[in-house]
């Protein structure tokens, strides 16, 4: 693990954390200023004892207003890429490096905003006590702003897509595209590439799992 960030969130951390009671005090987060925008936290959901960590950048509009990670259109796209790869969604932990909403105003809609270096910084306890509790057999990165967070600033996805990668983290660690990128595909045919190489990722995830091999980065 990392050494631990100057955080103000790991204060809330409670001394002897369980996923609930972790969930329970990121409520009252006020680490970075992401929490005058967003409706609530968003913080990961799926089982204790779940094999695989699915990480991602940060909740959406959808999940803003619902208060779950992974339940607007690119969660729902995710599911169909589970199922598709023989990967049992019950065995899923699904969460994202920053757990607020960052968005802007576009006449009455609210567009999504990456997040900064300051806020994925300030919420980094909350993901590495998620990781610390569940302890996934493997932790997927799920787009660029995942990637960078855990895997390092320098990894590209372009490169390094599906590779198994060798960080401080204790699970095994891989990286793909963010579901949300296939739903932005400029067309059918190339939204169907695109759902067929994010599945094939996952299906290389299922195969570790089976205790098979991964293409190692490098
Ligand atoms: S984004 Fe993270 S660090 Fe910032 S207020 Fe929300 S929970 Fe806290």
């Amino acid at each position: 693990m990392p050494a631990k960030p100057d955080s103000s969130a790991w204060e809330l951390i409670p001394e002897r954390p369980s996923l609930g009671s972790v969930r329970e005090a990121s409520r009252s987060c006020r680490a970075c200023a992401l929490w005058e925008k967003g409706t609530q936290t968003v913080f990961g959901e799926g089982s204790a004892r779940s094999e695989v960590m699915l990480v991602g950048e940060q909740p959406g509009d959808r999940e803003d207003v619902e208060g779950h990670p992974f339940v607007g259109p690119a969660g729902k796209l995710l599911d169909t890429a589970l199922d598709r790869a023989g990967i049992d969604r019950t065995k899923v932990y699904v969460t994202n490096v920053v757990k607020h909403f960052n968005w802007e105003p576009r006449g009455k809609r609210r567009i999504h905003k990456k997040p900064n270096a300051e806020h994925i910084r300030a919420c980094r306890p909350w993901l590495e006590t998620e990781i610390r509790l569940v302890k996934p057999k493997v932790l997927v990165c799920l787009g660029d702003t995942a990637a960078q967070a855990l895997i390092g600033r320098d990894f590209r996805l372009t490169q390094h897509r599906g590779e198994l990668v060798e960080t401080e983290l204790e699970p095994m660690v891989t990286a793909t595209v963010h579901p949300s990128s296939i739903l932005r595909a400029p067309d059918d045919r190339a939204r169907q590439e695109a759902m067929d190489a994010f599945v094939a990722d996952l299906a290389g995830v299922a195969a570790l799992l089976r205790g098979g091999t991964a293409r190692k980065a490098g």
